[in-house]
């Protein structure tokens, strides 16, 4: 089983590496389609020459790289019970401690540290990638130690979460799913609650905005709709990056709208204002507590199937990989296989939502801001900065993309101007 594990990954893994090869540097092409040439959403009226062509070759090798990285997770998972290598974690756990809430931790270690270790090279390309095209300015080692944050925080959580699982899994052999949603509940909402005061500065500065002139104008823009002060902050990223963001995240009395010193920097205050008014319809739209509502949703259903798609391979494969119950922790890999495969099956639907969610955002924040000029302006800039694709190829866009792509976004925002002037 092993040799025909190893021969059928190879051909199936280089078979798609070609055609992804093929799909992104042959079959799809680059720019806007006819309709759109000459206006503000085709690249071409607002980047450079050079701009423009590193913009495309940019674009390509990381799509082509964030794809090839795609299964090999799944492949991972795969061969550590096709070699044997979960039991050899179990055993390994069971020697140091006989309490399972020792082995279950060191089972968990141990898989993420190879995991990890396996797909360092990949993660090092995307960044390399990234040094190389000028967007990410980290130096390596403060990306390494991103990298180890997260790493520890991810066990930190997944120790805890595996080892609750596999208590219930022992307990209830019907109904570990459910009471695993249930117990799921308050930990996401607990999660979303620390999330922008114990994880996020693990890794950044958060401030309350630097640049008073524009804090005036940006808390003015918040009183409009009512929020708070407190509610904006501001996060050191220029020595990470040259890229623009800004986001909300967090729940409740810790609900943020945090805006990247990149962003505030390089944009003009009617292009920042125009930023923050998106963000601002996220948090009116209450976006954050829908988001939370459909992961909430999302997580009994894939949990239910995870149930049924666990107990099946383990009649079918469980002899075959050396354990025989769901609840030897030596399935772990299976589970985590499942788990992976569910969420990209459903990462399409959760993406169109998200597009749909910014899209309203974009539309709140132009009627609030009324300045296509400026949020056109911002909207360039921001695909100027990162080199980014204005119209990536469908694969893109529905595997990937949480926002519209910049050519809907623009071309929305025009269209909002020529009713405009209509109107007038
Ligand atoms: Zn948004």
């Amino acid at each position: 089983m092993k040799k025909r594990f190893v021969i059928w990954t190879l051909i199936l893994f280089s078979l798609y590496g070609l055609l992804l090869g093929l799909y992104f540097f042959q079959w799809t092409g680059v720019g806007v389609p006819p309709a759109y040439e000459g206006t503000a959403a085709d690249p071409a009226t607002f980047m450079t020459e050079r701009e423009l062509q590193l913009s495309q070759e940019y674009s390509r090798y990381q799509n082509f790289l964030s794809f090839l990285g795609e299964p090999l997770e799944w492949i991972i998972y795969l061969g550590v019970m096709v070699f044997g290598v979960s039991l050899v974690f179990k055993n390994f756990g069971e020697r140091i401690s006989r309490f399972s809430f020792v082995q279950i931790p060191m089972f968990v270690l141990l898989l993420s540290t190879l995991t990890s270790i396996l797909l360092f090279p990949l993660d090092y390309a995307r960044r390399w990638l990234s040094v190389e095209y000028g967007i990410s300015t980290q130096s390596f080692s403060s990306w390494m130690r991103d990298e180890l944050i997260g790493f520890w925080v991810g066990y930190v959580i997944m120790a805890l979460l595996i080892t609750v699982l596999y208590f219930l899994m022992r307990k209830f052999q019907k109904r570990w799913w459910l009471f695993a949603w249930v117990l799921m509940i308050p930990f996401l909402i607990f999660m979303m609650y620390l999330q922008p005061v114990v994880i996020d500065p693990l890794y950044n500065d958060f401030t309350e905005l630097q640049d008073k002139q524009l804090e005036e104008k940006i808390l003015t823009l918040a009183d409009e709709a009512e929020i708070p002060a407190e509610r904006v902050y501001e996060v050191n990223m220029s020595e990470k990056t040259n890229s623009m963001n800004a986001y909300v995240n967090g729940i409740g009395s810790n609900l943020r709208i945090v805006l990247w010193d990149t962003t505030l920097e390089r944009l003009q205050d009617k292009e920042v204002l125009f930023i923050m008014a998106h963000e601002i319809g996220h948090y009116v739209m209450n976006h954050l507590y829908w988001n939370l509502a459909g992961v909430i949703v999302a997580t009994f259903f894939g949990l239910y199937f995870t149930y049924h798609l666990m107990k099946w391979s383990v009649r079918k494969w469980g002899g075959k990989f050396g354990f025989s119950k769901i609840s030897d922790v030596a399935s772990l890999p299976l589970f985590y296989l499942i788990l992976t495969i569910l969420s990209f099956a459903s990462s399409p639907v959760e993406l169109a939502i998200s597009r749909n969610a910014e899209t309203d955002a974009d539309r709140y924040a132009i009627e609030m801001t009324q300045d296509p000029e400026a949020a056109i302006g911002s909207f360039q800039e921001l695909t100027v900065n990162g080199l980014s694709d204005v119209n990536p190829p469908a694969l893109v866009k529905y595997l990937r993309y949480g926002h519209p792509t910049m050519m809907e976004r623009i071309h929305m925002l025009e269209s909002y101007q020529d009713v405009e002037i209509k109107k007038e």
